[in-house]
């Protein structure tokens, strides 16, 4: 897929070469942990350029980048990335969820940007090396990760606006511990109409850094207003889209039958692909029909969201990520009105949210064994 011209080079797991840290870091307690702040010992990086394609792969001490302040990344954000998580089992083993997901998504969100694709299976195999080699770093407790961001950077040193002709690729690993800590915290959401995350034929849907700086602002003004969250709606018909950096979940009640239906947004091109948002969709299809449910993708509105709340027909809303699995909703404040999302004033999680990341957390963790868990 990645080079058509048969001068340029595909990635070549077998030509990776290791420079150890002479230095390796010491391991903090990972109750201190925060998310992003502090990372492995090393860093997996391949150039490309237009000549050669991609270069032989590299470990190396992870270190500043040095780059010429013409790089077209710094001017017109070429610049696209992916969030996934290697686990450690009960046995010590180090595995990957569902990693051929990130690769197809970093593939689609490079080629839209005129950056360079890959070969999936070739970057899987590097990043299984990158692992091992920093495996010190995963916590072995349950919640607990190595967050892995493969990134992919333009680097042609020109302020003409092209195709870059040279590019990087590299996964850089930060431990992480639970997403919430002592338990579930259900939030509260700001339904947000004034500014617009993503649109038809726009490039929301892909996993671009561009796509993430314009929604900071929005984000302190729902912050400054009380709202953890963002809760994006699109069009004149206040379409429900995504929850913050999360795919959005809705269980509703049928107002005749009283069947429950699980519904997400559709992949309009106004929703990212999040790989948590299949998992859940799949996990659902396959253990909530039987017990008589719907699981429906498809558009639904604020107003439908209102309507089912006033007659307690809401049962449940929760945000769906690699970050948190799932991040309960208590309110929705849209209108000048609270939509009341189902939880009793007691509870922090409805039972849908738990069951899902107790299904999610047993595979990532390798206490059922699945196809979707990639042993390292
Ligand atoms: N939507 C957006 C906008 C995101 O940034 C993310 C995080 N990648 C998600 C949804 C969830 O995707 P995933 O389940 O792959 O983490």
């Amino acid at each position: 897929e990645a080079a058509s011209d048969s001068k340029q080079k595909g990635l070549d797991p077998s030509k990776l070469t290791i420079t150890e840290s002479p230095s390796p870091k010491q391991l903090s307690q990972p109750e201190t942990l925060v998310f992003g702040r502090e990372f492995t010992d090393h860093m997996l990086a391949i150039e490309w350029t237009q000549d050669n394609g991609w270069l032989d792969p590299k470990i190396t001490p992870y270190q500043n980048l040095s780059l010429d302040p013409a790089t077209c990344v710094f001017h017109y954000a070429f610049e696209c990335f992916e969030g996934m998580k290697a686990y450690k089992d009960k046995n010590g083993k180090i595995r990957l969820f569902r990693p051929d997901k990130n690769m197809a998504r970093l593939n689609k969100s490079a080629a839209r940007i005129a950056l360079p694709t890959f070969e999936p299976t070739s970057f899987v195999e590097l990043i299984k090396k990158f692992t091992k080699l920093d495996s010190r770093f995963i916590p072995s407790q349950r919640g607990y990760s190595l967050y892995l961001r493969p990134t992919m950077i333009g680097t042609q040193k020109t302020l003409g606006v092209g195709p870059p002709g040279s590019a990087l690729l590299y996964v850089i690993a930060s431990p992480v511990g639970p997403y919430y800590p002592t338990g579930f915290k259900a939030i509260s959401l700001e339904a947000t109409d004034y500014a617009v995350r993503a649109w038809p034929g726009g490039v929301g849907d892909k996993k671009l850094g561009a796509n993430y700086a314009p929604c900071i602002v929005p984000q302190l003004q729902a912050a400054s207003r009380g709202y953890q969250q963002n809760l994006w709606l699109f069009g004149e018909e206040e379409y429900v889209t995504e929850v913050g950096t999360m795919n959005m979940f809705v269980v509703l009640k049928d107002k005749q039958t009283g069947q429950k239906e699980l519904i997400t947004a559709p992949l309009d091109g106004t929703i990212l692909e999040g790989v948590t948002r299949d998992s859940v969709l799949a996990l659902a299809r396959e253990r909530l029909i039987p017990e008589g449910w719907k699981v429906t993708e498809r558009k639904y509105t604020m107003r439908e969201l209102d309507e089912a709340s006033q007659e307690g027909r809401l049962v449940e809303a929760f945000g769906a990520g690699t970050a948190a699995i799932v991040s309960p909703i208590r309110k929705i404040a849209w209108k000048g009105k609270h939509v009341d999302c189902g939880l009793k004033e007691t509870e922090e999680s409805g039972e849908t949210a738990l069951r899902v990341k107790e299904w999610i957390e047993a595979i990532q963790y390798g206490e059922e064994e699945h196809e979707w868990s990639v042993q390292v």
